[in-house]
């Protein structure tokens, strides 16, 4: 009994030591954590690009929901912006085009009220509410398997 127990700690010590040694950290929560750092980079990447070429007209100009200016959506003056910030990084009705003056608050009350404007016209406030709501209890946990998946939905 003794034997089998030492044996069991034996191979978890070995297991442990290896990884350390050969800096593996697949399968361990660093390695997963590193995997879902990396798959969020690039759903984002993904999300942000269909986010500004879904709502590009024939010429490839965006429209900026804060302020209505329009850029090429590929010129780097228009952004992906949040409306509730730091959260749903990959739904639909969080993320607009905007440009960057308006996402980086060149004109913080111009930016805020055009983007609520601009939600409550889109959505109406029932939906804001709801996705108020939503973002508070997901935040940006999304598992590998949901980022997968919204990179797969939104690559193009
Ligand atoms: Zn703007």
């Amino acid at each position: 009994m003794n034997n089998v127990k030492k044996q069991k700690l034996k191979v978890k010590k070995d297991s442990a030591s290896r990884v350390k040694r050969k800096g593996n950290t697949k399968g361990t929560g660093l390695g997963l954590q590193k995997s879902l750092k990396k798959l969020k980079k690039k759903a984002w990447k993904v999300f942000s690009i269909w986010v500004r070429k879904s709502n590009a007209n024939f010429n490839g100009y965006v429209a900026c929901c804060s302020c209505g200016d329009q850029y090429l959506w590929n010129s780097g003056e228009i952004h992906a912006g949040h409306w509730i910030h730091d959260k749903l990084d990959y739904d639909e009705r969080n993320v607009h085009p905007q440009c960057y003056k308006c996402n980086l608050k060149f004109n913080w009350k111009k930016a805020t009220t055009g983007y609520a404007i601009f939600m409550a016209r889109k959505y109406g406030v029932d939906e804001m509410d709801k996705l108020r709501k939503e973002a508070y209890l997901k935040g940006n946990n999304y598992s590998i398997q949901e980022l997968e998946e919204i990179i797969k939905k939104y690559e193009c």
